[in-house]
């Protein structure tokens, strides 16, 4: 898959074959550590987009118990940002769908929007598709449960808080279902919201409850090939040592973890 097409949710998905054409002398480039930003004209927004980014990426970093990253995603490795300058260049340039508002490219380390006012892009879509990027490469694309990636981006937008109501928890999946859906062609709206809200409540209470070393020794032992209860079991020994014992822990009060 060569990206994903994005509404503000970032709930709706589909593979993409267009590449945006970002090498017109027009653009001009923003650039941080760990991000190159991309824009048309007046640099106010890529800064600010530039500054978030930074910003996401130190708090998602430290949930993973980054120190052994420290060269992730700097210099040649720096993930792109193109802001097109409007939703029609966007979506002429990637070949986008009218409802999209952005693309994300794990391949290409790379997330395409058009620039727009408000908060929408800077802390729905930006905080989400920076979550899936990173979470992709510390793991691998093809060893991340979609629970687990979903769950990490929805924390990490939702300003590290869980979404979860308890009215909506009330019909929660059993641990063990949660973990092997796949909601992507799923038409029940509130199966879905479900989904993603019950995966982001138990990647924050992994992460609020054992801190970002386990969480980060978790993700290793997933990139290391190890199934989903091995993994679960290598990195909370104590906590996890089967999904039913996890499924206890998570449920004890409060159920609903900040
Ligand atoms: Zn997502």
């Amino acid at each position: 898959m060569n990206g994903r097409f994005l509404i503000l949710t970032g709930i709706l998905a589909f593979s993409a074959s267009h590449s945006p054409a970002a090498n017109t002398p027009a653009w001009q480039k923003v650039s941080s550590t760990h991000f190159i930003v991309m824009h048309i004209g007046d640099d106010s927004l890529a800064k600010t987009v530039s500054e978030r980014a930074e910003s996401y990426y130190s708090t998602i970093a430290a949930d993973l118990g980054y120190t052994r990253y420290q060269n992730f995603w700097l210099w040649d490795n720096r993930v792109k940002i193109l802001i097109y300058p409007t939703a029609e260049a966007f979506s002429e340039a990637c070949d986008a769908p009218a409802w999209a508002a952005g693309r994300a490219s794990p391949q290409r380390h790379e997330i395409a929007s058009y620039h727009q006012s408000g908060e929408g892009f800077l802390s729905t879509l930006l905080p989400h598709e920076l979550a899936h990027l990173i979470l992709s490469d510390f793991i691998g694309e093809s060893r991340v449960p979609l629970w687990l990636t979903e769950g990490f981006s929805e924390w990490v937008q939702g300003g590290r808080k869980s979404p979860a109501s308890g009215r909506l928890m009330s019909r929660r999946f059993p641990l063990k279902t949660l973990f092997n859906l796949d909601i992507r062609r799923d038409t029940d709206r509130e199966r879905v919201t479900l989904f993603y809200a019950q995966s982001a409540s138990v990647v924050g209470f992994l992460i609020k409850t054992y801190g970002g070393d386990a969480f980060g020794a978790f993700c290793r032992a997933l990139r290391d090939g190890k199934d989903l209860p091995a993994a679960l079991a290598a990195a909370y020994p104590q906590d996890a040592p089967s999904l039913d014992v996890l499924e206890q822990k998570w449920l004890s009060p409060p159920m609903i973890n900040p």
